[in-house]
């Protein structure tokens, strides 16, 4: 075992505080890494304050982590000492079920998440990036492109996948017109992504405060929403939404902005139940849908476009004894575009 030094949650109701905790002695298949960034999304937020309802303490949250590989079990063969690596949301999957080889393994059960689930023996807690070091198996460990900055890499392990994911699986590109609604963590990645893609990318954001940055990161078009002119003027507009929101806002005039065929993906995970009335999708056989992530070859195969295209998040760097601060500011969309935690600010 080897002690990890970070900041956890012990309550849903009390701020992240310093704490230390044990690592597995790696086994052979696994890498160890120095963790140098860390993303904050604002799933983060959610459980570490358990507004899903499932969480467990304490959690060290922290799921877009890359570093660089410190040692490597007997067994590695794509890592060595010294690479640049990234870990993402989880950290073992399914290994038996049939379907793994769809790569879809983020859909299957037995998938462990990096932080706030239990590893494979269904007893050891994960714990997450928010701290020095982790231990995970070589085939849950990314690499990082050499051209890519590592701090603003960071967003791409988990911001980045969510967007790039259903992008590709609707088939964003040219031709295409495509919304994405909130422009945090995850939509700022949407418009990056959508634009390189080909598509024609709108913004839908609460209000008019973005736009510059918007425009500059790929959208061709930006809304406001608060403005009821808008739902009028985009009536019928889109082929694709993707919504990153996690509050409650008005799903039935989101999804008149549809075509015929449209569909309506839901990526932000709000507390409770989506109202959504027939009449919004009947009509114009619109869909709704949802999706979570993507699997290990997609985010590497995300990682190499970003690499090609020189795509990274925007970032504002944070201490790790800021972490709080920085978590009230996200809830209040008040962060340009992702907060990294510098792992160097940990003391010894
Ligand atoms: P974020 O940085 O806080 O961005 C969310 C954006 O939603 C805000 O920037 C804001 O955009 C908009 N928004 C906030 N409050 C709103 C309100 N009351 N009405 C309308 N719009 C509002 O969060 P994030 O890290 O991108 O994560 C977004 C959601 O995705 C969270 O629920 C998170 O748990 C979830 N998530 C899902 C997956 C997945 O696999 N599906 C992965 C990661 C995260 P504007 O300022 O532009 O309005
Ligand atoms: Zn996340």
């Amino acid at each position: 075992m080897a002690i990890a030094r970070g900041y956890a949650a012990t309550d849903a109701s009390k701020p992240l505080t310093p704490f230390t905790f044990d690592r597995r002695e790696p086994r052979d298949d696994d890498v160890v890494i120095d963790i140098k960034y860390c993303g904050v999304c604002h799933s983060d937020i959610h459980q570490a304050r358990n507004e899903w309802g499932n969480s467990t303490f304490p959690m060290v949250p922290g799921h877009e982590i890359v570093g660089i590989v410190r040692a490597v079990g007997s067994r590695v063969t794509r890592f060595k000492l010294g690479d640049r690596v990234g870990v993402g949301c989880f950290v073992d999957s399914c290994t038996t079920c049939a379907s793994r080889d769809l790569d879809l393994e983020q859909y299957l059960p037995g998938l462990v998440p990096t932080y706030n689930g239990f590893e494979s023996d269904g007893q050891t807690p994960t714990q997450g990036g928010y701290s020095d070091h982790i231990v995970v198996k070589e085939g849950y460990v990314l690499s990082i492109p050499e051209n890519l900055p590592l701090n603003a890499a960071a967003p791409l392990l988990c911001a980045g996948i969510t967007l790039y994911s259903p992008l590709r699986h609707w088939k964003a590109g040219p031709g295409k017109k495509v919304a994405i609604v909130g422009m945090g963590g995850l939509g700022h990645m949407g418009v990056k992504f959508a634009h390189a893609m080909g598509a024609e990318v709108t913004v839908l954001s609460q209000s008019l405060s973005k736009k510059e940055d918007g425009l500059k990161l790929g959208a061709d078009h930006y809304y406001a929403t608060n403005d009821p002119e808008t739902f009028t003027a985009l009536a019928g507009r889109f082929d694709l939404i993707i919504c990153t929101v996690a509050a409650e806002i008005d799903w039935n005039a989101y999804l008149t902005l549809l075509k015929v065929d449209g569909d309506f993906v839901l990526v932000g995970i709000p507390e409770n139940p989506v109202p959504v009335h027939a009449f919004s999708l009947v009509p114009a056989r619109r869909s709704i849908s949802g999706s979570m992530i993507g699997s290990i070859k997609e985010t590497q195969e995300m990682l190499d476009f970003c690499g090609e295209h020189g795509i990274v998040s925007e970032i504002e760097t944070i201490g790790i004894d800021e972490i709080n601060g920085a978590f009230e500011r996200v809830i209040k969309s008040d962060v340009r575009y992702r907060f990294v935690i510098d792992m160097a600010s940990i003391k010894a």
